[in-house]
């Protein structure tokens, strides 16, 4: 199948952010599994693993003193706060994506996104909110939630939701595969976004200008050639 795109200058952070609840950790990973040209972005965290996560792969399990280390030497892309912990996106991790020519897709906080778009403005954010109603039931069924940690995240989810509109993009998580088909629909459409393509295009619209000229030469030409054929000078 023949591409209608332009090949893009270079790639960029994809941001997921969205209230607790709001299913982002699971359409990441399908997003993921569906995709090649994307890498997760492995956070820093201060943050003790839960069952069944592994450092390195889920987050990268540090000391806080290690954290506020890598923080101060300029390590993090961006960094902060949530519930506590510290959570931080190391800045090797855009570079390793952008050497393998890869997107490389965020699961942060709305503090985190702000901070990757101030860094890297040409980065695409989305925002996640979660569906009506059951997202509450989804929150509190979590089983590592006391009711202080559940208090916590339903304050931090009520702040979250007041940042929508500074993101590109918004979904609403209804449907885990719609959702992610979304996702996809805006990684297309970014894909051919003028400023993307910048290099190629110009290369490709000057090759196009050549052959207008050639083409305008050709049709000019034989129409002179007449004309000096019959020796008509008026
Ligand atoms: P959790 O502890 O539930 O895995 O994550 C808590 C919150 O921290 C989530 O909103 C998650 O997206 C966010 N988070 C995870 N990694 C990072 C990071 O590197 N930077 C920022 N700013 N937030 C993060």
């Amino acid at each position: 199948m023949k591409e209608a795109g332009l090949p893009i200058d270079h790639t960029y952070p994809l941001v997921l952010a969205g209230p607790s609840g709001s299913g982002k950790t699971t359409a990441v990973r399908e997003l993921l599994h569906r995709r090649s040209d994307l890498r997760f972005s492995v956070s820093a965290t201060t943050r003790a693993s839960r069952p069944g996560e592994r450092d390195g792969v889920d987050y990268v399990f540090l000391e806080r003193a290690d954290f506020e280390r890598m923080r101060d030497r300029g390590e993090l892309l961006e960094w902060a706060e949530v519930h506590g912990e510290l959570y931080g996106t190391p800045s090797e991790n855009l570079e390793g994506a952008r050497a393998q020519g890869t997107h490389l897709v965020l699961d942060i906080d709305v503090q985190g996104a702000r901070s990757v778009r101030n860094a890297v403005p040409d980065a695409v954010t989305i925002f996640l909110l979660p569906p009506r109603g059951a997202w509450l039931s989804r929150l509190r069924a979590r089983g590592s939630e006391t009711p202080s940690t559940l208090l916590l995240r339903l304050r931090t989810a009520a702040e979250e939701l007041g940042a929508a509109r500074e993101f590109d993009y918004v979904l609403v998580n209804e449907d885990l595969g719609e959702t992610v088909d979304r996702v996809e629909a805006i990684l297309n459409a970014e894909e051919s976004r003028v400023g993307r393509v910048g290099n190629e295009l110009n290369r490709f619209v000057s090759v196009l200008e050549m052959e207008i000229a050639v083409a305008q030469a050709e049709a000019v030409e034989p129409e002179e050639a007449d004309n000096e054929g019959t020796g008509d000078t008026q």
